[in-house]
């Protein structure tokens, strides 16, 4: 592993080192062993980055370019995310520790979401209204105009590809941006600044990082120069960003937690469901929003498919998250696993059974390992049903008909994914339409792209992004009138028409 490296801030298209002197130790989950170390962005971080990204805003530069242009920039940063792709996955894996091939997957697939925005500039058509004011006599158009700078703030599970979502229809939409990473995946947005800035026409200040924790994310989200907030993370914190909008009336969009139903019927392709429900909730360690932590069974097929489930779970190949061979890494940082573990501690108080895992693997490094932990006897009650766990916990419930099964699944505070496995295609429409989230997988699970939007009823979020969805959240419609009469009528005179 490479020396310890000190990262500074990047804002106006350069590094620049923090005004405060306070870093943040950026450690490797699979040995414990630091390897980087980034600012903890202070409240004249974020006014420089946000200053910066105003002045971007307001220059010809960015603001006189033609949508041709624009589209051209996010081309260019398309193929540089090509390019590095594997480097800044191997970063993300050196700070999280999940899995490299998931890990890359995901900064390859970065290119997409880019040429998708990119093509937008290239099509997008504007929009002409034939009001009735004046009899006709006025020609009515549409603007769509961006809002300014956006305040991005991300979180460590997957931390570019979501920056991503944000960061493609921000530009494309003609904002700049400046982003808050989380402080325990910072180096991948700042190394991924760094790029863009070497390899692309991109305008200095169009796209800021500062690396901090919470405080920091507080100060850009209070910050009143920032015009938009986009935020992923967890509902607690949501609340706090959601509110900071409120304050500054700025539209903000929220992509927060779940707790999502997996629902397996008797007609599934038994193998299939299993290896689904698997993949819900062990993939990624558990650690990702969309994760199928509820798994719900028909009672007819309840028994083997728990015996079939376990036999798959305690084959899960742990270990080294560089290793292609691994199927499941480290969790994140330890407090991420004390809390897991307290939530299996109080599913057991609660009366659920633990079928297998539960504990740490003594044979692997560190201490963030947790075995994949499969409850039985859970009813939807208990707070191992009810509370997003973050790991690789499946809670597995049974049911009895189609109608308890919609009731337990609906049956929560979030609303962000929901899987169901069917053979009978009107079931599967039923549900679908009936299942209160914002994505529904049928046999399958745990899929988005970019171009369908994603997102969460309940406390799962407010917004869209990913698709045409996605530029709405950043951009603002200005309806302009002309008058076509050349006639102006008396202000003060009411006629019915
Ligand atoms: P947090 O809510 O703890 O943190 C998210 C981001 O907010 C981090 O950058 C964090 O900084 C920052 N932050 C913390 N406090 C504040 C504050 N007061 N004001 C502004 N920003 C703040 O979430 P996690 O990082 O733990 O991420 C896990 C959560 O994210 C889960 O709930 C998961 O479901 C959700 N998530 C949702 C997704 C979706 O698309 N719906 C996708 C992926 C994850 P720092 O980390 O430095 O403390």
């Amino acid at each position: 592993m490479a020396t310890e490296t000190r990262y500074d801030q990047f804002i106006d298209g350069e590094f620049r080192e923090s005004t405060g002197d306070e870093v943040t130790d950026v450690t490797y989950p699979y040995t414990g062993e630091t390897w980087a170390r980034a600012p903890s962005g202070t409240d004249a971080d974020v006014a420089a980055a946000v200053e910066a990204a105003r002045d971007a805003f307001e220059s010809a530069a960015w603001n006189e370019l033609l949508p041709t242009e624009r589209s051209d920039l996010l081309l260019q940063i398309a193929d540089v995310c090509e390019r590095h792709g594997d480097e800044l996955g191997e970063l993300e894996t050196r700070q999280n520790g999940k899995l490299l091939t998931e890990m890359q997957a995901g900064t390859n697939g970065m290119a997409e979401w880019f040429r998708y925005y990119a093509s937008h500039c290239r099509t997008d058509e504007g929009r002409v209204v034939p009001v009735e004011a004046k009899g006709g006599d006025v020609f009515n158009y549409v603007r769509q105009e961006p809002l300014g700078v956006v305040g991005g703030i991300t979180p460590w599970n997957t931390p570019l590809l979501l920056s991503v979502f944000k960061i493609a229809p921000a530009l494309a939409t003609g904002n700049t941006f400046v982003h808050k990473p989380s402080e325990i995946t910072p180096i991948s947005a700042l190394r991924f600044a760094e790029l863009i800035y070497e390899e692309t026409d991109l305008p200095d200040g169009v796209y800021n990082v500062v690396a901090g924790d919470g405080e920091t994310g507080a100060a850009l989200t209070n910050h009143t120069d920032v015009d938009k907030l986009a935020f992923t993370g967890g509902v607690e914190t949501g609340r706090k960003v959601g509110a900071a909008a409120g304050r500054n009336i700025v539209p903000v969009t929220l992509e927060l937690g779940g707790k999502s139903p997996n629902i397996v019927f008797p007609s599934a392709e038994f193998e299939n469901a299993v290896t689904g429900a698997l993949k819900g909730i062990f993939a990624a360690s558990g650690q990702s929003c969309m994760a199928g932590s509820r798994i719900l069974v028909h009672e007819e097929i309840h028994e083997a498919f728990v015996d079939r489930f376990l036999e798959r779970a305690e084959s899960i190949e742990l270990g080294d998250p560089m290793d292609p061979e691994t199927e499941m890494g480290p969790l994140a940082f330890d407090r991420q696993w004390e809390t897991v573990r307290e939530y299996i501690d109080s599913g057991v108080d609660a009366g659920a059974t633990i079928r297998y895992g539960g504990d740490r693997p003594e044979e692997l490094p560190g201490e963030l390992f947790l075995r994949p932990t499969v409850l039985t006897g859970v009813d939807n009650e208990m707070r191992i049903a009810r509370e997003e766990i973050f790991g690789p916990v499946a809670t597995v419930i049974p049911f009895g008909s189609e109608a308890e099964a919609l009731e337990i699944a609906n049956d929560t505070e979030y609303g962000l994914g929901a899987g169901v496995w069917t053979q009978d295609m009107r079931q599967a429409f039923r549900l679908a339409e009936r299942l209160e989230a914002g994505n529904v997988w049928v046999n399958e699970f745990r899929l988005a792209t970019w171009n369908s939007p994603s997102g969460g009823f309940g406390d799962s979020g407010i917004g869209r992004e990913n698709g045409a969805d996605a530029l709405d959240e950043y951009r603002s419609a200005k309806s302009v009138y002309i008058d076509t009469a050349g006639d102006i009528p008396d202000p003060f005179v009411y006629s019915p028409d």
